[in-house]
């Protein structure tokens, strides 16, 4: 097996979450994920691509995914086994906060003179912290990181030329003294050129490692191998809770403005994605945001695809808008994250759009064609209390009857809570008095300890003036029943499904207030008895509680996977970048390579 300069390690949520009664809730019914996250940051693959394109070779292990795939699976005795001169572990969101710094302490365990190097959003905003701690050598801050990453790959292999650790940006590393030194985040690329972002790395690796397990972006991906395709780092909207807005890129990153995808590189990532997938892709980013032109342009490129595409809008469009999306794309779904009914609730947030203009918006797309309409709906708002959450599943009732009608319901609406983190950085997280919340976990330290305790509950990081954590919990199962029902009368799940999903939620709502008397146990160790006997019952009611997950499945038909195009893909790609070595030309720096560099 090739040896791998740089592995990079994706950890669970929680890293003993096979061992631990952990009653996750709803937190990842809406995403691919199950409440462990095993799904890995894209950012993965672009410095895995980036780094491989520049000589070097990088392997990912999705810790996660094989842990939840086997219960054989013992990562302590792979991380023993490998032999990189790096590691690299993703913290770009907090849920993996717990199993990240784990995972750290067995490669210091087993490989004390190997380097581990941090990454990611949290990892940015938690640097000072991360770096004190025995497990961490590095973190490399900022939404770009694949450049940073090679140069310091190139200090630590001895590359001719390389830079010493002061000159490398975005890095924050420490003197064997102990002296931190944060280099300035001074590498933050306008746009996305110098990405690759077509998974042929990911194709290469899992051949030349052969090793497909570590590679899967989360369990199940075969059956339904949904994929993203990056249109945008940054964002021009200030959402109160996202690390990822307008504001936090500006204070966390250092970007002032969203760094874009080329139009047509976007739209050429998703026909290379087509050639070995038949799964959905989803379009990461209003692709209007940079703009009518770069929208123009995109729908112009990717004109007469025909396979499976997600589309997701922040706010309101015209008619003529959907309909040239529609003809582009006619397999098209389109995402609305509307967070609630009422307009109050919904400036608060930071999305001061009305309901008429996102009414007929969903008007549009339904009758210029979308295979679906999937309107998001989130509890934790501010200025939302309990009735507000119950108002927003009687409007889901409204959009389904009056908009989503005909002979095949297309409107589905989802609603989950705010869970189980507001994203550090985020404006809420900065200032929570002025949005009315109150934050229970502050430190890197104190969400790692919240990822353990026994029930959802306990780890959120938040309530708020409107709702404390008794009635976020309680607000949240209500609502999946009440919109459960719903769906079962709009016909948009069979009644065997909706009694399933009922009883899930019944018995979860159990569980929560069992856990309660389990915590009012003042003998520590009796509460630990109490809470492994319920484990059985834990593990059981932590997938899909709210809805069944396959609810967000687009539905495919046939076969998903086409094996033989990936392995031709792959020599195209091979041979395409073989061929510029041996011809005159090579010498000259590609466009993409100019901008990089
Ligand atoms: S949640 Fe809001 S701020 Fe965050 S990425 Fe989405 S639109 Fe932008």
């Amino acid at each position: 097996m090739p040896r791998a300069d740089l592995v990079l390690l994706h950890a669970p949520s929680v890293y003993d979450f096979r061992k631990k009664s952990i009653l996750y809730g709803p937190v990842s019914d809406l995403v691919p994920s199950t409440p462990v996250f095993e799904m890995y940051p894209i950012g993965l693959t672009t410095i895995a691509e980036y780094l491989e394109r520049r000589g070097l070779r990088v392997r990912i292990v999705n810790l996660a995914v094989r842990m939840l795939n086997s219960n054989r699976f013992d990562p302590e005795k792979l991380i023993r086994k490998l032999q990189p001169v790096a590691f690299g572990i993703d913290l770009h969101w907090m849920p993996p906060a717990h199993g990240a710094i784990e995972v750290a302490r067995l490669c210091k365990k087993h490989h004390p003179g190997v380097p581990v190097i941090f990454g990611g959003f949290s990892s940015t905003y938690y640097h000072q912290e991360l770096i004190r701690r025995p497990e961490v050598d590095f973190v490399v801050r900022g939404d770009s990181t694949e450049e940073p990453v090679l140069q310091l790959m190139q200090h630590l292999t001895g590359h001719s030329g390389a830079l010493l650790l002061a000159e490398i940006p975005n890095l924050t590393w420490q003197e064997l003294d102990g002296t931190v030194h944060a280099n300035e985040i001074t590498y933050s690329p306008p746009n996305l050129d110098h990405v690759l972002l077509d998974y042929s790395y990911v194709i290469k690796a899992v051949a030349r490692y052969r090793d497909l397990a570590s590679f899967m972006p989360f369990k199940g991906w075969l059956g339904y191998p949904i994929t993203a395709a990056l249109s945008v780092r940054g964002c021009t909207h200030n959402c109160r809770t996202c690390g990822g807005s307008a504001t936090s890129f500006i204070t966390l990153n250092k970007r002032c403005r969203p760094a874009y995808r080329a139009p047509e590189d976007l739209a050429q990532d998703i026909r290379n994605i087509a050639r070995f997938s038949k799964g959905p892709v989803f379009i990461v980013g209003d692709i209007r945001q940079a703009g009518e032109e770069y929208a123009e342009q995109f729908l112009r490129a990717i004109h007469g695809y025909q396979g499976p595409v997600i589309v997701e809008l922040f706010d309101a469009a015209d008619r003529e808008f959907i309909q040239r999306v529609a003809k582009a794309m006619p397999n098209w779904t389109l995402e609305i994250s509307l967070e609630t009914h009422s307009e109050e609730v919904r400036a608060a947030f930071g999305r001061p759009y009305k309901n008429a203009p996102i009414e007929d918006t969903m008007r549009y797309a339904l009758e210029a064609g979308a295979q679906r309409l999937d309107i998001f709906f989130m509890i934790g708002l501010p200025k939302q209390d309990y009735q507000s959450v119950m108002d927003s599943v009687d409007y889901c009732d409204h959009l389904m009857r009056d908009l989503g009608g005909g002979p095949k319901q297309r409107l589905i609406p989802f609603i989950s809570p705010l869970a189980p983190f507001l994203d550090p950085g985020s404006p809420v997280f900065e200032s929570p008095g002025r949005y009315g919340y109150r934050l229970l976990a502050r430190t890197l330290e104190e969400h790692r300890r919240a990822l353990v305790q026994p029930s959802w509950k306990y780890v959120l990081n938040y309530e708020t003036q409107w709702m404390n954590r008794d009635q976020i919990v309680d607000s949240t199962y209500e609502a999946g029943l009440r919109l459960n029902r719903l769906k079962a009368r709009y016909g948009l799940i069979d009644p065997a499904q909706a009694e399933r999903t009922e009883a899930r939620i019944v018995r979860a709502r159990r569980l929560v207030a069992q856990v309660d008397d389990v915590m009012s146990i003042g003998d520590a160790g009796r509460r630990a008895k109490l809470l492994r006997a319920i484990k059985p019952q834990v593990d059981d009611a932590n997938l899909s509680t709210v809805c069944d997950k396959t609810e967000l499945n687009v539905p495919l038909t046939g076969i998903k996977l086409n094996l033989p195009r990936a392995a031709c893909f792959f020599i195209e790609q091979v041979a395409k970048r073989l061929l510029p070595q041996i011809s005159p030309r090579s010498a000259e720096p590609t466009q993409r390579d100019a901008v990089t560099s």
